[in-house]
Order: C-alpha cells, then structure tokens, then sequence
C-alpha cells in the first residue's frame, strides 16, 4: 500500500468516513457498526460546527452561514447516509448468509447474539448452532 493512500485512509479513519466492506462480515467485531456512524456524525458534526462558528466570526458575515448548511450536508448528512446504506446492505447479506441471521436471538442492527451478547460473524457462531432458534418473522 502506498503512503498516500495509507495516509488517506489514516484521515478518513479520524473522521470516520469510512464505509466499511464485506470484510467486516468475518470480524468481530466489526469496523463499521451503527455505533461507529453515530461516533462518525457527531465527530464530523463537532469539527463542521466550530470551522463554520470560526468563519462567521471570523469574515462577521452571517451570510457564510448557509455556505455551512452546504458544507454540513456535504462533509456530516451524505457520508453518513452513504456509511448506514453501506452498512445496512452488509447485514442484510450476513442475515441471508450465516445460521445466525436466521435466528431469533440475532439482533442484527448490532451483529450480536442476544443471548451470549457476543458479535457473530461469518466465521464465528459463538454457541455452534447449540442455542439456534427459528426466527419466525422471516419464514
Ligand atoms: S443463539 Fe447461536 S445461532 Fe442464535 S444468534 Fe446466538 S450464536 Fe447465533
């Protein structure tokens, strides 16, 4: 890997920019969890709102104030929707993959196993198919 793309992928990191990948179906646990997007939008949120406090108060024009609305949507709302499709598009692929995802004491939302509270993955079914329950709602 080269160091710019390392030092990117460094900075989107930070940031939390980063949408994750199937990769995150085999770890637990996983990169990218709705915890991680909530942390990434308040983080972004944060930084956008005292970079657009310090330019208003700074230029004493509240007209750059809607140039932060544009900036907000652009650098808070649209990679968080892009991360929580992303991330909803995963889970859906490791319900319809993995025995967990058809279990009743699969919280999906988290990737857990409700009744072990341990992130399940698919390489890891922590109770072996011993605890497995139908979920009723999806047959
Ligand atoms: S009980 Fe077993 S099969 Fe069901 S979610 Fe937990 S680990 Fe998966």
């Amino acid at each position: 890997m080269n160091k710019t793309k390392l030092f990117f992928d460094k900075i989107k990191d930070i940031f939390m920019f980063r949408e994750g990948g199937d990769t995150d179906n085999y770890l637990t646990p996983p990169v990218v969890t709705s915890g991680s997007i909530l942390w990434g939008i308040l983080l972004r949120s944060a930084v956008m709102i005292i970079i657009i406090i310090v330019l208003v108060l700074a230029f004493n024009k509240r007209d750059l104030a809607w140039f932060g609305v544009f900036i907000f949507w652009f650098g808070v709302v649209y990679p968080a929707y892009k991360q929580y499709t992303a991330f909803n598009k995963r889970l859906s692929v490791l319900e319809e993959e993995t025995l967990c995802g058809k279990c009743k004491h699969f919280v999906k939302e988290s990737q857990l196993c409700s009744i072990l509270d341990e992130h399940i993955s698919k390489d890891n079914i922590p109770c072996d198919g011993s605890s497995w329950e139908a979920n009723m709602e999806l047959f």
